[in-house]
């Protein structure tokens, strides 16, 4: 509940009913929340605000929250921000008549290219006052910007960025900034800048703000009939909100629906629908099949194999059902039956990289199948042997426009479970009950399309050949599924209990990889003088909005691999870390290079020790300062399904340093990884 009452005061005189939301009163708002790391002050700060945006001008709660959270639309829209330092640098030159080398400087100096951006906007002098920012007016201005492409499209962003930068701070400017005391205060540039660069570094985490908009909508529409909430009426919108969004991830279609139904009828008005992806469930990793046996104990369970390819979401709504596609991508499969999607593990929408499996559908889905939403892996295919290619194969596939006809690497779809069908939603179904309906409606393919294969049993010997057979067919393990009851239901967007990940790499007691963000690089030595020869990788910890350095690597890449990742980048170099990367402080142990937080990759380790060079849940560890670092750890893969902030958080990595010191107790002194 809220710990903080409205000000008497209205800091905004000149915000009457109806009109747009001032940018600078947003700004307030966040400069309040930068100012403290209490959860529940942030909340309140949040919900206040929503709740004075509800009064005032409900037309913009969705531009107001979608800048809370730092997104601009959905992301099935692919709509993304995260604009390169140069462009932005350049912006705040020109914008504010300052050299090059002074933004340089300041950068050098200050770090926070936000407060470079205040600092400019505070040094130039005001020859008139430009019209003042509103919420709506930024909102609008960052998509024009985020979805400029095209011949020249650098040179328009670089004009979109000033546009907003030259209509920044029309209150403050020429006044100065006291980027030491208040980091900034409430300058627009500043928010302008980071909301750029893709991190508002808030500490405002998107739960946070969906339960602040729950709490908002509640004490308003309460207050209209003269009443205030209980706690209850709160948890009710609060817990409504949350599986409202995590069925239908679409601020764009809930909050317009919240407002003109109320929050009482909003799961009624807002259900999954084809066409807006949910975020996938996930899984628990296991060490040994025994303590799948204690955790599922006297429960039925079925263990399924654990193909290793790429996580695809296929949403279809036949021409003949009584409804459309919520939002069909242009890129939208269309055939004589009807219209289908297919998205990644992160909503992006693939159906430009599977032109093939959306042009097959068709033939997969019987006659009586008029819509379905499925959760499938795509897997390379060898159509001579007939057998799962390793995922390497599936990598080789080009990403974005491909023809059917250029497809070299078959994949084969294997279909693990259905989400929705015929009309209605089946999340809360039994998981036995949602797979006889995945074996009723459609008609598998050789090749082509397949249920995942599976084992119902709680022989501790069965899984055991289950799991051999995985193996076998160039699977990764299994996945262990609750059959019946609640706990068999469809969490999206939960790393359930009631799904356990048994891969074959944790009984050969390597552990599971982790998925770290590349830093920096160090230039090679001997034969790898023109390519970086190592790498500075950190974990994301989402409570700071870090990313917190944990090894260096320099092992697992092939020549071909190293050339390849020093193109890609090269075109990502950054002048200096950015104010959000902790590392050690010592000169010595600073990369050649630093980059933007854009690639992921997937690295083994023997195991995990603590180190004053890295800084990885040093908070969580009660270490004297130290961080948890890796040692010898391994490149795996690239993963392109996954964005920097959904790397391998702190918190796992001191769950996984705990459990791996709890077992062995028996250790020497820590020694530092090197490379
Ligand atoms: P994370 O490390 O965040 O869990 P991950 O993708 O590395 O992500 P994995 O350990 O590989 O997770 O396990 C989950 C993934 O396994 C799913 O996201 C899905 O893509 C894949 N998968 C393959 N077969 C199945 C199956 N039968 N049931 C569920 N998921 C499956």
């Amino acid at each position: 509940q809220a710990t903080l009452k409205s000000t008497a005061k209205d800091p905004y005189p000149d915000w009457k009913a109806g009109d747009p939301v001032p940018y600078a009163a947003l700004c307030t708002t966040f400069s309040k929340i930068e100012m403290t790391t209490k959860r529940l002050e942030i909340l309140a700060h949040c919900s206040l605000f929503l709740r004075q945006v509800l009064r005032l001008t409900p037309s913009d709660l969705l531009p107001t929250t979608l800048l809370m959270i730092n997104k601009l639309a959905a992301d099935y829209t692919g709509v993304e921000l995260g604009i390169g330092e140069s462009l932005i640098k350049k912006a705040i030159s020109e914008s504010t008549g300052r050299s090059s080398q002074h933004i340089n400087s300041d950068h050098n100096e200050i770090g926070d290219l936000g407060l470079v951006a205040a600092k400019s906007r505070s040094k130039q002098p005001t020859m008139f006052k430009p019209k003042p920012l509103t919420v709506q007016g930024v909102h609008k201005g960052l998509l024009a910007i985020a979805t400029i492409e095209g011949q020249g499209a650098q040179g328009r962003k670089v004009d979109g960025i000033k546009k907003l930068l030259s209509a920044a701070d029309a209150h403050n400017a020429g006044k100065h900034v006291d980027i030491d005391k208040d980091k900034g205060g409430p300058s627009e540039s500043k928010f302008i800048v980071r909301t750029l660069e893709g991190k508002l570094r808030l500490g405002l985490a998107e739960r946070t703000v969906v339960v602040a908009l729950a709490q908002a909508v509640i004490f308003h529409e309460m207050s209209q009939k003269g009443k205030t909430p209980s706690t209850a009426d709160l948890a009710t919108g609060e817990s409504t909100l949350k599986t409202v969004y995590s069925e239908l991830p679409s601020y764009e279609v809930i909050i317009p629906s919240m407002l003109e139904h109320g929050m009482l009828n909003l799961r009624e008005n807002c259900r999954l629908q084809p066409g807006v992806p949910l975020k996938p469930m996930l899984a628990k990793p296991t060490k040994s099949i025994t303590e799948v046996l204690d955790r599922f104990e006297g429960k039925d369970f079925t263990c399924e194999y654990k193909y290793d390819g790429e996580r695809a979401q296929i949403h279809f709504v036949a021409h003949d059902a009584d409804m459309e596609m919520a939002t069909a991508a242009p890129s939208a499969g269309k055939s004589d039956r009807g219209v289908s999607n297919i998205f990644s593990r992160n909503s992006e929408d693939l159906s430009k990289k599977y032109p093939d499996i959306l042009a097959k559908l068709p033939t997969w889905v019987k006659e009586g199948t008029k819509s379905f939403v499925l959760d499938c892996e795509t897997v390379a295919w060898d159509m001579v042997e007939k057998k799962v290619l390793p995922f390497q194969q599936l990598m080789t596939r080009k990403r974005k426009d491909v023809k059917v006809e250029d497809v070299k690497v078959k994949v084969c779809v294997f279909a693990f479970d259905i989400l929705y069908l015929n009309g209605e939603a089946l999340v809360n179904k039994s998981f036995r009950e949602r797979r006889d309906h995945l074996q009723d409606a459609f008609i598998p393919a050789e090749g082509e399309f397949a249920l995942a294969k599976y084992g119902n049993t709680n022989e501790l010997e069965e899984i055991q050949i289950l799991l051999e057979d995985s193996v076998k067919a160039s699977c990764e393990g299994l996945m262990v599924k609750m059959l019946d009851g609640p706990e068999s239901s469809y969490e999206p967007s939960k790393r359930s209990q009631n799904w356990l990940k048994v891969k074959k790499d944790y009984l050969a007691g390597v552990g599971d990889s982790l998925d770290l963000v590349v830093l920096g690089a160090y230039y090679g030595k001997g034969k790898r003088t023109s390519w970086y020869g190592a790498f500075l990788l950190a974990c994301y910890n989402p409570k700071t909005q870090n990313y917190e350095s944990v090894c260096n690597i320099g092992t697992g890449f092939s020549e071909a691999v190293l050339e390849t990742l020093h193109q890609q980048l090269s075109e990502i170099v950054i002048d200096r870390p950015k104010p959000f990367y902790t590392h050690s402080v010592g000169n010595k142990d600073q990369p050649d290079v630093w980059f933007e937080p854009r690639y992921v990759w997937e690295v083994k380790t023997a195991d995990l020790t603590l180190s004053p060079r890295y800084r990885a849940a040093a908070d969580e560890v009660s270490s004297g300062g130290k961080g948890i670092s890796l040692r010898f750890p391994r490149f795996i893969k690239e993963r392109d399904d996954k964005k920097p902030d959904q790397a391998s958080t702190s918190k796992m990595i001191a769950e996984m340093y705990q459990r791996q010191e709890s077992v062995s107790k028996t250790k020497g002194p820590s020694v530092d990884d090197d490379f």
